[in-house]
């Protein structure tokens, strides 16, 4: 019987980059059962000898960096420094994950409280067996590796789907795995469409999906998910705020903002989209910002809108934006597919589709608010809520802001600075999703607590 193929293609050129088999749903059943068996092998190695492996892979991924950085690059079209930035970042959650899964998740003694009982008691985190690993296209390596490298550290065999947009490097990742580990199938990728993902979230051998990508179809995944109870850590789309409070050092918050905005051509789920300016430092904010987006082009600092299904929500945000506000730069001209130039609208009500829905562009809608609790209850007023930032000069009311605002992450000062810090959890709350990857919490939600208790 032939093979269906898909190709995935460079959408900056539109040539093909490769062509890939569109795996039917008994072709993932197959690979599922040889997780099975792989998880079991894996799991049953020493936790010394499991970190081992990993960090051989570490390093193998590492002399692997230029052709997984133009791989990337051809997949998603983004600037081959962009891409290897990511694999630098995937490489450091391999090794903090290789480094500290024995520390979270070996037997420990328990202290039971129990007063008058001789009891003694031990917790340990074991493995879960299979995990299903459903990936995303705008950082395809970097996202998945934020599940996969903690699944594997915690004793789990993978099958890993990745975008059909990226499916090249997805298949590199698993390849490199097992020059690190050959003797079984512990990490596989199965490619094809979205049918391929459901095969693998329907099968009730997989015992958790690590899911990203967007809430629609996490609401799918979960649906196909509930036959089996089947758990699942969703990583979803974001809108994330940005808020400039009085004494703000005005210059590094504009420079902060742009590249939150503007990097990967906005295609990143902690992007900064809405922007919110007390009014003391509003005009002085604007005219740093305006001066720094007008040296900032599509195709030369970033690269182009890799998803063209995503051209139409980003000019139908353009367009709504733009009637419904101020423009600041850009407009309806800025999309030229597959690019987009910066786009600044200011005073689009609170309401619009710009301001409620993920655009995943290089755009920003941006208010002035009486004082920095309007802004925190603007950005609030989100059904998202990924992670978010905020730039003040006072220390002590930029932490009570930020343990306020309604995300899984927020940066002080900094923008975007949580997701390269492989000790924090990442995740968000609302449609943003639910469970955390990355740190002790990403190495504990591939695992499941064992608790032994015994009389003395
Ligand atoms: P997507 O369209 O939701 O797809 C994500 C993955 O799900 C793809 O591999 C897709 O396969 C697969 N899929 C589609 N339908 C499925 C189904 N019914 N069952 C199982 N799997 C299915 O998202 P995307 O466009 O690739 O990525 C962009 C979104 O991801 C944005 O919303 C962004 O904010 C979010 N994101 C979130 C994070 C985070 O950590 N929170 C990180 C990165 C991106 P196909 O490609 O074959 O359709």
């Amino acid at each position: 019987m032939t093979t269906l193929t898909f190709d995935s293609l460079n959408p900056a050129t539109g040539e093909i980059v490769g062509s890939h088999p569109k795996q039917t749903a008994d072709a993932v059943h197959e690979a599922v059962g040889r997780a099975e068996q792989a998880a079991t092998w894996w799991s049953g190695l020493s936790p010394a000898e499991r970190r081992r492996r990993l960090l051989d892979y570490k390093a193998i991924i590492a002399q692997h960096i230029r052709e997984l950085a133009a791989l990337v690059h051809k997949e998603t079209g983004k600037p081959v420094g962009d891409a290897t930035l990511e694999i630098v970042l995937a490489i450091t959650h391999i090794d903090w994950a290789a480094r500290n899964a024995q520390k979270v998740l070996g037997r420990r003694k328990v202290s039971t409280g129990m007063i008058g009982l001789n009891l003694s008691a031990t917790l340990e985190y074991l493995p879960l067996g299979v995990v299903g690993v459903i990936g995303p296209w705008n950082y395809p390596v970097f996202t998945p590796m934020g599940s996969i490298a903690y699944a594997l550290a915690a004793g789990n065999a993978i099958v890993f789907k990745p975008s059909e947009l990226t499916p090249g490097v997805g298949v590199r990742l698993a390849e490199l795995f097992g020059e690190a580990v050959p003797e079984q199938p512990v990490f596989q990728t199965v490619t094809g469409l979205g049918e391929t993902g459901a095969a693998l979230a329907a099968d009730p051998r997989v015992k958790k999906v690590a899911f990203t990508g967007s809430t629609a179809t996490a609401k799918r995944v979960m649906a196909a998910c509930a036959e089996n109870l089947t758990p699942i850590v969703a990583e979803c789309g974001g809108k994330d705020a940005f808020i400039v409070d009085a004494d703000a050092d005005l210059r590094a918050a504009a420079d902060a903002c742009l590249w939150g905005a503007m990097s990967n051509a906005g295609q990143t789920c902690v992007g900064v989209e809405r922007v919110y300016v007390v009014d003391a430092v509003y005009d002085g904010f604007m005219r740093e910002l305006s001066d720094r987006v007008s040296t900032i082009k599509a195709g030369d600092q970033y690269g182009p809108i890799t998803m063209p299904g995503q051209l139409d929500i980003i000019k139908r945000h353009i367009d709504d934006a733009t009637k419904a506000g101020k423009v600041v730069t850009g407009g309806p001209d800025s999309v030229r597919p597959p690019y987009v130039d910066p786009v600044i609208v200011e005073d689009v009500p609170e309401d619009s589709p710009a301001v409620r829905e993920e655009t995943f562009g290089p755009t920003i809608t941006v208010r002035r608010t009486n004082d920095v609790h309007e802004a925190l209850e603007l950005a609030n007023a989100s059904a998202y809520g990924l992670a978010g930032t905020i730039f003040s000069g006072n220390s002590r009311r930029a932490m009570e802001l930020a343990r306020m605002m309604r995300s899984g992450m927020t940066a002080i000062n900094s923008v975007i600075s949580f997701a390269g810090v492989p000790s924090l959890p990442f995740g968000g709350v609302g449609d943003s999703g639910f469970g955390r990857i990355h740190g002790a919490d990403g190495l504990r939600e591939f695992a499941r607590p064992k608790a032994i208790s015994r009389q003395r």
